[in-house]
């Protein structure tokens, strides 16, 4: 619960070592509160399905989660 109420007061922090591609964006998790994120346009934004999903994504590599 701690990370979310940081990630409320800074933002989220991307994990760096763990950004994968998903054939059409980088991907990551928050390090904090592990919020999927995806790159758009430079920015890292939280992922969500309803505005990111069904666009022909590949899952994880290693873990084959959607997000
Ligand atoms: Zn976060």
């Amino acid at each position: 619960m701690f990370g979310k109420i940081r990630c409320l007061a800074t933002g989220h922090s991307i994990d760096r070592h763990r950004v994968w591609h998903d054939g059409l964006n980088n991907r990551a998790r928050c390090t904090h509160c592990k919020m999927p994120m995806i790159r758009e346009r430079g920015d890292w934004v939280p992922y969500a399905e309803e505005d990111h999903g069904g666009r022909n994504r590949m899952p994880h590599p290693r873990t084959g989660e959607p997000a």
